[in-house]
């Protein structure tokens, strides 16, 4: 076995590596850049080598960088993770000539599968069955528009050098196809460098089913049975699952036959994963084999109790398969939930920042998080925005469903936006919760997954107002410390009056609509009112805790916890039987007056560069109507008219990059 490994990657892929390496005695590297100089991988790893700017151009991703820094400190292996250069030849070539281990497949499987376009031609000569569709070489834009008319319409235009739902088009009739064609090239030049295409059917209603395959360097070759990835956004995969509900044995034997196949056919060694696209009737069409291990590998490792990575790490050094195929087996459901930085009611646009809270469910053999950051780290725009996967296993696929539930309530983050909430009505809405599994499921359910008028129960409210009353009151009574008078009523500050108990409005804001709550100072409680609702509340800290709170709302008693952001603490994150709600506390105290009329304004939502400008400067615009594109954390976002009006300027240029918060136009709004 090796002594000591590097892991070109970061996040929590590396850390998950780092993790195993060091259960087998293994010694770790980490290479790391400016802006992961404190990250969790370089904290966990045994050493570190920094691999300069934070942009994974000139750092994660270049090879000579890597080699250099695995011989430097005497690593005889590299593991890639996934993405980065865990799929790149020359970085397989490099890692041979200087006599390091590439922990993966060998170049030519990763070149026979690198194209989308090659791969199918490989398969379809396997006898493995394909997705009706063209992925020969003639690019030129009318022959491609006249494949796509022949398969007919909807199709998907797919970037052959295409990842992570990146670099796809959905056409769904002939006189779109031009504009999609170059968009799509764009994507793909952008993001991998190559703007060779594929057409395909686009399947309606279909369910992602993959197969996960090991091989080793002696010609043997198992699968580890499926996972379903149905549930997707934006062709990204969302919430993933093991086993895939509704599967039948012969059909688990017949896919695991077809990737075992197409693992052999080109010489597969290491872990790799063979992408299936299933229509409801079961029949599946291979769609593409990553040379990797994937994201979602742990729902398959929790259920068939394996470590996939110390697989790889035993096959790398050149040691058989540790189990055969006979001998591997499913036991019980396993589900992962991708917590991302992500605003899902703002169309899941990242969010950048500092986790100033973060708190995880208890950790457990039925609860795994594989994370890159914790509490007090930063979520920069240089990367993925992940922040963690969650993954929970239960006997079943239901009891799995309800400890999903259950841990994304414990799974607490302030400081960025991120999709938790969503992730929880997602395990809760109709569809999932009955398997009614496929890639439209979360456009289905939206109105669910996304309501446009979010509830804010009493309660919420109240354990938001009980804390602000809790926290005055510590404010004040750490004022009365050392007073010679301390104990004198005049300065005891409990709301006391004479004659009348003490009575105050306080003001929260959620979203855009006001929630006053009506405060009656009693004895040792408050009645609170709220919408004509009127209880009597009462509750303190729960002991050691500065954020947990029990409290008492009539006969009910419920714990919940509040953390406070902001220069008076205004932005309060109140977290209560499994929802979260950011409430703004309207301070009579500290308010602002601005004179800036706003409804102009198109701001930048997060740094990143603008790459095209499509609208003319002077025109007149419908509200609504695109106005630029920026690309940032890897995706492109298209900023829109913010109202009926006229476009001034643009103040920044096709290249620029932009900071977040910064005015990318002159906008003059139509009175
Ligand atoms: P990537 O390599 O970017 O992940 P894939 O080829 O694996 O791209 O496809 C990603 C997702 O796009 C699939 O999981 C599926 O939801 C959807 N998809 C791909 N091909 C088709 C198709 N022919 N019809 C319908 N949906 C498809």
């Amino acid at each position: 076995m090796f002594k000591k490994i590097l892991i070109a990657n970061r996040g929590e892929i590396a850390c998950r590596v780092i993790k195993t390496a060091r259960r087998m005695g293994i010694q770790t590297v980490a290479v790391y850049s400016d802006a992961d100089a404190k990250a969790r991988h370089v904290r966990l790893a045994d050493e570190a080598v920094h691999i300069g700017p934070s942009a994974v151009r000139e750092s994660y991703l270049v090879i000579e960088k890597i080699i250099a820094a695995a011989k430097a400190t005497g690593a005889e292996a590299i593991h890639p993770g996934y993405g980065f250069l865990s799929e790149n030849e020359d970085f397989c070539h490099a890692c041979d000539e200087a006599g390091i281990v590439f922990i993966g497949p060998p170049v030519f499987a990763i070149h026979a599968m690198g194209s989308k376009s090659e791969a199918k031609k490989l398969m379809g000569e396997a006898g493995v069955p394909l997705t009706p569709g063209y992925h020969g070489d003639n690019q030129d834009p009318e022959y491609l528009h006249g494949q796509a008319d022949a398969i007919q319409y909807p199709v998907l235009i797919k970037a052959a050098a295409g990842g992570g739902g990146k670099g796809m088009r959905l056409v769904e009739r002939s006189e779109d196809f031009p504009e999609a064609l170059i968009s799509c090239k764009r994507e793909a030049i952008s993001s991998f460098g190559d703007d060779h295409v594929l057409i395909e059917k686009y399947i309606t209603q279909p369910r992602h089913i993959e197969i996960q395959v090991f091989a080793d360097k002696l010609g043997n070759c198992v699968y580890l049975f499926e996972r379903d990835c149905s549930v997707q956004r934006r062709h990204q995969k969302v919430l993933e699952e093991a086993p895939a509900p509704g599967m039948t044995l012969e059909r688990r034997a017949a896919m695991g036959k077809a990737a075992v196949e197409a693992a052999k056919a080109v010489g597969y060694v290491g872990a790799g994963t063979v992408e299936f696209i299933a229509n409801q009737d079961g029949t599946f069409y291979f769609m593409e084999m990553n040379t990797r291990l994937q994201v979602e590998h742990p729902v398959t490792e929790m259920i068939t109790g394996l470590d996939l990575v110390e697989w790889q790490l035993k096959v790398a050094t050149g040691l058989p398969l540790p189990l055969t195929q006979d001998q591997l087996q499913i036991k019980g459901h396993a589900m992962e939930a991708r917590i991302y930085a992500e605003d899902p009611d703002k169309g899941f646009l990242p969010s950048t920042g500092r986790l100033i809270h973060l708190s995880t469910p208890v950790l457990s053999d039925d609860v795994r998080v594989d994370t890159g950051v914790e509490e007090g780290d930063e979520i920069s725009p240089f990367y993925d925005p992940m922040i963690a996967k969650l993954i929970v296993w239960g006997e079943d696929r239901d009891t799995a469903r309800l400890k999903m539930i259950r841990a994304l309530a414990d799974y607490q983050v302030v400081g960025v936006a991120n999709n938790v909430s969503f992730l929880t009505r997602l395990c809760e809405c109709e569809s999932f919760a009955n398997a009614n599994l496929d890639t439209g499921l979360i456009e289905r359910e939206k109105a669910f997954l996304l309501p446009v008028q979010y509830e804010t129960p009493f309660e919420t409210v109240a354990l938001a107002a009980l804390w602000k009353l809790l926290e005055e009151k510590r404010c004040s009574d750490a004022l009365r410390v050392g007073l010679a008078d301390a104990t004198s009523p005049w300065s005891i500050s409990d709301g006391w009056r004479l004659n009348f108990p003490a009575k105050r409005v306080m003001k929260f804001r959620v979203g855009e609509v006001d929630k006053p709550l009506t405060v009656v100072y009693q004895r040792d409680c408050f009645d609170m009112e709220m919408d004509g609702q009127l209880f009597t509340v009462k509750g303190g800290f729960v002991a050691g805790s500065v954020h947990e709170l029990q409290i008492n709302i009539g006969a009910f008693s419920v714990k919940g916890k509040v953390i406070a952001q902001g220069e008076y603490q205004e932005k309060l994150h109140v977290f209560l039987k499994g929802e979260s709600h950011v409430l703004q506390w309207i301070d009579p105290l500290h308010y602002t007056i601005s004179d800036h009329d706003h409804a102009g304004d198109v701001l930048a939502p997060m740094p990143g560069k603008v790459i095209a400008l499509l609208a003319e400067v002077g025109a007149r615009l419908e509200k609504g109507k695109p106005l630029m594109v920026l690309e940032a954390m890897k995706m492109e976002h298209t900023l829109h008219a913010p109202a009926t009006g006229t476009l001034k300027a643009y103040r920044f240029a096709v290249g620029d990059q932009v900071k977040d918060g910064d005015e990318l136009v002159e906008f003059e709004v139509e009175s």
